[in-house]
């Protein structure tokens, strides 16, 4: 692949992947006239180890992988994964800037992980290197023009996308008591899901 002049990022656990990540992935490119958008599969997310057990990381891309294939302009990246250990946004960025100098990187994230951006490790460097992209999710409200708004002094785009209530913990849930993930995971990642026998699914 070569270089991309508006790349977008948006990191996740991906355990699984929905379709929540994949309208908003898409939605965000259109809205921004982004080359393509990154989904990038966090290898050990700091924010969720010792919270509760994660699939394996190679699980995980598996899944993202068969959810892109074919759709134009998304990529599954296991940049995180290659580099090992806890995943921060600011060493990916770093990493992805010294790959490609002035491709303009675009980090898109939801409502709920744009409220809990000030936790974030080295966030000034992230601040200083990327557009903030965030995109609307059910749960969460989020006023970027209120005085002690986490979205004060980024460079920031909101894009509205159709309100999906749909998260990877109810979708492990639905595993675990049988219910269906149809439709709101793509089938060929379902089929990884069952091949690989992922959140105690039984068949
Ligand atoms: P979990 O329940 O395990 O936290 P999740 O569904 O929140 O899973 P993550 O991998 O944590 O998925 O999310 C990655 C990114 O995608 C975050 O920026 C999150 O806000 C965003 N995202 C996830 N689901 C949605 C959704 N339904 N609508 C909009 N954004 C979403
Ligand atoms: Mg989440």
């Amino acid at each position: 692949m070569g270089k991309p002049r508006r790349l977008g990022l948006l990191g996740g656990t991906f355990d699984p992947v929905h379709v929540g990540h994949l309208v908003a992935a898409v939605n965000a490119r259109h809205e921004l006239s982004l080359d393509r958008v990154l989904l990038i599969v966090a290898n050990e997310p700091w924010q969720k180890v010792g919270m509760r057990p994660v699939s394996p990381a190679r699980d995980r891309l598996a899944l993202v992988e068969a959810a892109v294939e074919g759709v134009e302009g998304l990529e599954a990246s296991g940049i995180e994964i290659e580099r090992g250990g806890l995943s921060y946004t600011a060493d990916t960025v770093a990493e992805l800037e010294a790959r490609w100098p002035g491709t303009e990187l675009h980090l898109i994230v939801g409502a709920d992980a744009a409220a809990g951006l000030k936790g974030w490790e080295r966030l000034e460097e992230v601040r200083s290197r990327v557009v903030l992209v965030v995109v609307n999710r059910p749960g969460t409200t989020i006023d970027a023009s209120a005085p002690d708004s986490p979205l004060k002094g980024w460079d920031l785009r909101m894009v509205e996308v159709p309100a999906l209530e749909i998260s990877s913990t109810e979708l492990r849930d639905r595993v675990a008591s049988g219910r269906p993930l149809d439709f709101l995971v793509p089938m060929p990642a379902i089929r990884q899901i069952r091949e690989h026998g992922l959140y105690g699914v039984t068949r």
